[in-house]
């Protein structure tokens, strides 16, 4: 429908889109709502599942457009840009929206290249002002929030997870099954090396996360933060000292050159706060620093701290956290 609202897909690779997904819609039906319009899901995969389309709608998409090829997956920027760029065309969205995830990051920007729209990247608050849809966005490493407009549409914007509010009752939504023509490929996958699951939730969609900086001081003494992650069904991050130095892989990096989130909680053990680690987590609902230092800087935005030893102060955490949730 011309002037829909859409959300393009991140799915679990497994026929199911992901939760982030709920605050995507979420927001693209409360903005399209505001203006008479409706919200649209855009879904390229492999395989969709019934259960995965009926989601889509319960978190506010009213129309699926679904593009299901073996093509599709694994993502590749190459193929996935002209189709949707061809729906675009034909179908004249307002809006195009995505969650803040590394292919949709390079996806969207690819997009809106092709399209000749402006992208606000990393969104944190979307309003509708006089007819325009205003976005406001952390930049300078999250030092300054500017607000941001378009000349012309597609608005387009990839949104920060746990920031928006999450779409509910919802319906079922229509599905439509475009033609699609497949551009060949110039990529070819040569090998794709799955990581061993944690077993704790995503870092970037997690609610609570617990982050170990060079305080930690060597890599096994991540597991104590594992075991209060596990209490507290968290996610663990890390400061880029500790991942330059080896103690963890790169993916679970917080901050300017690593992930941006937006948990509830947030818990930093043996970090000191500086502006680039605080670019990527300062949004967080509440924070709370463990910090041997009183002086250290992430006491400054800290709504909790504890000035004390780590190594003391986790499993003490953990042991509470245990008795209480375990009640
Ligand atoms: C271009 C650029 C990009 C960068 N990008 C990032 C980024 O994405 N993410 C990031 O994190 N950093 C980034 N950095 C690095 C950043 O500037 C800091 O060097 C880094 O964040 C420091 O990590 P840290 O807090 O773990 O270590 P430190 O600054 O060394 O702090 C360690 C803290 O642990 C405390 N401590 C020590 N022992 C204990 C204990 N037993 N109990 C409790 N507390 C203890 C100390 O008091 C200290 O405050 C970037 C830097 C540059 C120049």
């Amino acid at each position: 429908m011309a002037g829909a609202y859409w959300s393009i897909v991140e799915d679990d690779r497994q026929g199911a889109p992901k939760k982030v997904m709920a605050e995507v819609l979420g927001e693209a039906s409360r903005l399209a709502g505001a203006a008479g319009a409706q919200a649209e899901a855009v879904w390229l995969t492999d395989k969709a599942t019934p259960e995965g389309l009926k989601q889509l709608g319960e978190w506010g998409a009213k129309r699926v457009w679904l593009f299901e090829n073996a093509a599709f997956a694994p993502y590749r920027a190459e193929v996935w840009t002209p189709v949707v760029a061809e729906l675009a065309g034909k179908e004249t969205p307002q809006a195009i929206f995505a969650p803040v995830t590394t292919r949709q990051r390079e996806f969207m920007a690819r997009l809106a290249a092709r399209l000749g729209a402006g992208l606000s990247a990393d969104s944190t608050v979307m309003t509708a002002e006089g007819g325009k849809l205003v976005a406001t966005r952390p930049v300078y490493a999250g030092k300054l929030l500017a607000k941001m407009t378009w000349a012309k549409t597609p608005w387009m914007a990839t949104l920060r997870p746990n920031v928006f509010r999450p779409g509910d009752g919802g319906g079922a939504a229509t599905v439509e099954k475009p033609a699609a023509s497949i551009p060949t490929e110039t990529m070819k996958l040569v090998e794709r090396k799955q990581e061993a699951s944690t077993g704790l939730p995503e870092l970037t969609e997690a609610e609570i996360v617990v982050s170990g900086g060079r305080g930690l001081k060597g890599p096994e003494n991540f597991v104590i933060l594992e075991e209060l992650a596990k209490v507290m069904g968290a996610a663990v991050g890390a400061s880029r000292a500790a991942v330059d130095a080896g103690w963890r892989p790169h993916r679970f990096q917080i901050g300017q050159t690593g992930r941006t989130i937006s948990p509830k909680l947030y818990l930093g053990f043996g970090i000191s706060g500086a502006i680039q680690h605080l670019a990527g987590m300062r949004t967080s609902k509440v924070i709370c620093a463990i910090n041997k230092d009183p002086e250290a800087p992430i006491f400054k935005i800290a709504d909790y701290g504890i000035v004390g030893d780590l190594f003391e102060v986790a499993p003490l955490l953990t042991k509470e956290f245990k008795q209480l949730l375990e009640k």
